[in-house]
């Protein structure tokens, strides 16, 4: 059986005659049907200790040789449920003689963090696959997607490739002024940090715009970097350009140290994980909110002028949830709207599924349908239609436009896909 492609069923192999002798007895009994469906003959035996030499020399990726095959790890992966995958499974390639620097499965991971949950040797892939991809591209071995956006990084601050003097083209037809820290350069409160996809994307900025409304209405005191901002780098990071998210550690933190604010806030779970775990190991801290966070103990001061009669359910950014621990801050800010019923999927919170984005993946749809079924955001929103959602509310940049281009290609354009702040800024009357 391939393992790390599509899932292949294994041969069965039919038995004419299974019957068994007892060892106690000598008496022959032939066996149930169920016990007479034989499977082809597995290799288990031929295995190697060359590929996890060469992984154990990687600074990170030594953990996955603690692996002892239990297998909790393969159907809580949510690429296993679209395709064969899971760190037991890339264990036993690396066992039987494949060099994972060149195989296709280094770029499947998204991440999300959902085996580590589980794994009782603590077989670390956020750990394991940010070291071997680093490797890989060493050797050259880099999807063409992701290397345009190591470039597109590098050469002008963001993954999108977009012109950075266009960061705060959304804020004109935002309704509000936004104050842009060059122009404007005393103290202020909050930093909104507003990332890549909030910046550019068509359906980012709509976000984007609902959410300074919002602040501007709850009287947040808070400004942007503006063309001055770059990417602070994760998830480039996670898909191995180490070198390339180091020096925008020191590029972004060199732009902060120019302002005095009292916290950053951003939209994107993968900015603000960064944020709290990774710049202070290179000597940079902040106080940082995800803008759920900011915006949830703030839920009294908000005026309510419409309703929104829907039912909703959430999907958990993996960097948000099960990475750092926030699941309340969300469904706070949801349950406050009025009118709107908020109903839970059953993988949520620890236990959610990925949209695929994470680690890299945003950039890596292309790459993956050769190895997956569907894409992952696909098997998010089938989800969410089967639990009955009219809309599924999200909190990550990365996720707007990846479940809306999911729900329409899996025919549930019905499905509306509405960032929180969207909902808000809609509840609250302001809208575009
Ligand atoms: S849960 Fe951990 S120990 Fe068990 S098979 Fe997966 S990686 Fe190996
Ligand atoms: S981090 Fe997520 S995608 Fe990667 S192997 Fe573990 S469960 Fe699968």
């Amino acid at each position: 059986m391939p393992i790390s492609g599509k899932k292949v069923d294994p041969t069965v192999v039919e038995k004419d005659v299974a019957t068994v002798r007892s060892t106690i007895s000598g008496r022959e009994v032939e066996l149930p049907a169920m016990w007479n469906r034989m499977f082809e003959p597995r290799v288990l035996t031929e295995t190697s200790a060359e590929g996890f030499e060469k992984l154990n020399a990687l600074p990170g990726a030594e953990s996955l040789e603690w692996c002892y095959g239990c297998g909790k790890c393969v159907p809580v992966c949510p690429v296993d449920l679209v395709g064969e995958y899971g760190p037991r499974k890339l264990h036993r390639k690396v066992q039987t003689g494949t060099d994972l620097l060149a195989d296709p499965g280094t770029w499947l991971c998204t991440t999300c963090a959902n085996c580590l949950r589980v794994c009782p040797k603590e077989v670390d892939m956020i750990q394991i696959m940010p070291a071997v991809r680093e490797a890989a591209i060493q050797e050259g071995n880099v999807p063409a997607e992701l290397q345009t956006v190591f470039e597109s990084t590098f050469r002008y601050g963001n993954a999108l490739g977009a012109n950075p003097r266009r960061r705060a083209a959304w804020t004109r037809d935002s309704g509000i002024h936004v104050r842009v820290l060059a122009d404007d350069p005393h103290p202020v409160d909050v930093l909104f940090y507003v990332e890549d996809y909030w910046s550019y994307h068509p359906r980012g900025q709509q976000a984007a715009k609902a959410f300074v409304r919002i602040m501007h209405s709850l009287g947040v005191d808070f400004a942007i970097l503006g063309a001055e901002e770059k990417t602070i780098g994760d998830s480039q990071r996670l898909a191995g350009e180490r070198g390339l998210f180091d020096s925008l550690v020191e590029q972004v933190s060199a732009t902060l140290e120019r302002y005095e604010f009292n916290r950053i806030v951003t939209p994107d779970p993968h900015a603000y994980n960064a944020l709290i775990k990774e710049y202070p190991k290179r000597g940079h801290t902040y106080d940082v909110l995800h803008y759920t966070q900011l915006l949830a103990p703030l839920i009294p001061k908000m005026h309510w002028s419409g309703t929104i009669e829907a039912k909703v359910t959430f999907h958990d950014p993996c960097y948000l949830g099960r990475h750092n621990g926030e699941y309340d801050a969300p469904r706070k800010l949801l349950q406050a709207i009025p009118g709107l019923e908020l109903v839970e999927m059953g993988r949520c919170k620890e236990t959610a599924y990925c949209c695929g984005g994470g680690g890299g993946g945003m950039w890596l749809d292309s790459f993956t349908r050769d190895y997956t079924s569907e894409r992952l955001s696909e098997r998010r929103v089938r989800e969410a239609v089967e639990y009955g959602a009219d809309i599924l509310a999200v909190c990550c940049p990365y996720e707007v436009s990846r479940f809306e281009d999911a729900a329409k290609s899996t025919g549930n354009e019905d499905l509306l896909v509405r960032d929180i702040a969207e909902l808000i800024d809609a509840a609250m009357g302001h809208g575009e």
